[in-house]
């Protein structure tokens, strides 16, 4: 028997919490408070405590996160509006465009450095190599916490404060994920999340966030979201229109109280993938969630699996036959950022980025929706089993 499996599955998620929801938008149907209604502060507040960090400010999108967190950065550090060229934020090339395309954006010139292959995250030790030559030019790193697992909080943290550089998370994938137990988008200067509908915790249209506990920061990022000033018939900075709207809000404070429930479900089906595929030999798994299993420093980190990415030199045909099974599978990502026309003669990259390279004509992931059954995950493994069965 064929089973149908998509890679998520929104019209579940939403009869699953469907009387909050409702609730909520007909709370905002009563009120007709649009634009800065009162679950904008309620949602901010709620994320505040989530995450423990003194500032939340509702947002468009992801990428306005990071396109005002940069800007906000410009305007504090520099007193400018814009960085220059000559001013350079370290990231990976191994993410969504928007990554590197929010710090052209800025003004400012991405430098690209790979990723440690076994995590899919930009690698610290190439940070420190890149730095030890060229530190002068370099503002901040922005680290991408790729699927849903941390970036190495510690390590990343010492650095920026050796060579006195900002961290402006990306933490898109991985809302509620921690490291060492502070949750991630606390550790930095900025954390830039995302509410896209098929993100860990998401909206019904674009919406994002942004953590700092940073007053000053957070004080020009209210300004950009709305045209530039504190008065917006009178503005100060070349600012954006980027509000959170209010009825994102309230779908996404009705929505947070299943995040960790969620997350939970989505650790479950990556710990039955684990164990339904190991063993194989052309497909490498997400490396153990299990704690202590690595060097020292990463006993605790704690993963959201945004998405759970294997990676095999089959990838086209394996995809082909999940495909015709029934499984929906995607490949994130395709294209490594330093390979896209946008980012040609406008990026720096670090030596070769053999790893991103890699990874991306390798990795593919599978459907790991939270309300996923046992026996569709099932099916999954028993389809994938098949295919290498004599290989
Ligand atoms: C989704 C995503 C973004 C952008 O978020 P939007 O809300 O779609 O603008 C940025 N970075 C990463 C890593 C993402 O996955």
């Amino acid at each position: 028997m064929t089973m149908k499996i998509p890679m998520l599955d929104l019209q579940r998620e939403y009869e699953f919490m469907k009387k909050d929801i409702d609730n909520a938008i007909q709370r905002c149907l009563n009120h007709q408070k649009w634009i800065f209604g009162p679950e904008i502060e309620e949602f901010e507040r709620a994320v505040s405590e989530y995450l423990n960090v003194s500032n939340c400010i509702g947002v468009s999108s992801g990428t306005e996160a990071l396109v005002l967190s940069l800007r906000a950065l410009a305007i504090k550090l520099k007193g400018q509006e814009f960085f220059e060229e000559g001013d350079e934020f370290l990231t990976t090339p191994f993410t969504f465009t928007a990554t590197g395309d929010s710090v052209l954006r800025s003004g400012a010139t991405p430098v690209f450095i790979d990723i440690d292959p076994q995590t899919f995250n930009i690698d610290p030790a190439k940070i420190r190599e890149y730095l030890h030559e060229n530190a002068a030019h370099v503002r901040g790193i922005i680290p991408v916490h790729l699927y849903g697992r941390p970036c190495n909080m510690s390590e990343l943290t010492k650095i920026a404060e050796e060579f006195d550089i900002a961290i402006i998370e990306d933490v898109a994938q991985a809302f509620g994920a921690s490291w060492n137990g502070q949750k991630l988008g606390s550790g930095g200067k900025t954390g830039a999340f995302s509410f896209f509908p098929s993100k860990n915790l998401g909206c019904f249209g674009d919406g994002g966030m942004i953590s700092t506990s940073d007053g000053k920061l957070a004080e020009i990022i209210r300004m950009l979201l709305k045209h530039g000033g504190k008065d917006k018939y009178n503005v100060d900075h070349i600012g954006y229109n980027a509000r959170l709207d209010t009825l994102q809000a309230a779908i996404l404070l009705a929505k947070i109280k299943y995040i960790d429930t969620f997350n939970k479900r989505r650790v479950g089906i990556a710990s039955k993938y684990r164990d339904g595929l190991s063993g194989i030999k052309n497909l490498i798994l997400p490396l153990s969630d299990s704690p202590g299993e690595r060097e020292g420093n990463r006993a605790s980190e704690e993963h959201v699996f945004h998405q759970y990415t294997v990676r095999t030199t089959e990838r086209a045909s394996l995809q082909d036959h999940l495909n015709k099974n029934g499984i929906s599978t995607m490949v994130y990502y395709p294209f490594p950022l330093h390979k896209m026309k946008v980012f040609k003669n406008r990026m720096r990259t670090s030596g070769d980025l053999i790893h991103a390279e890699r990874a991306a004509e390798e990795v593919l992931s599978l459907p790991i929706e939270p309300l996923q059954e046992d026996d569709k995950t099932a099916y999954i493994i028993q389809k994938i089993r098949e295919y290498f069965k004599d290989k």
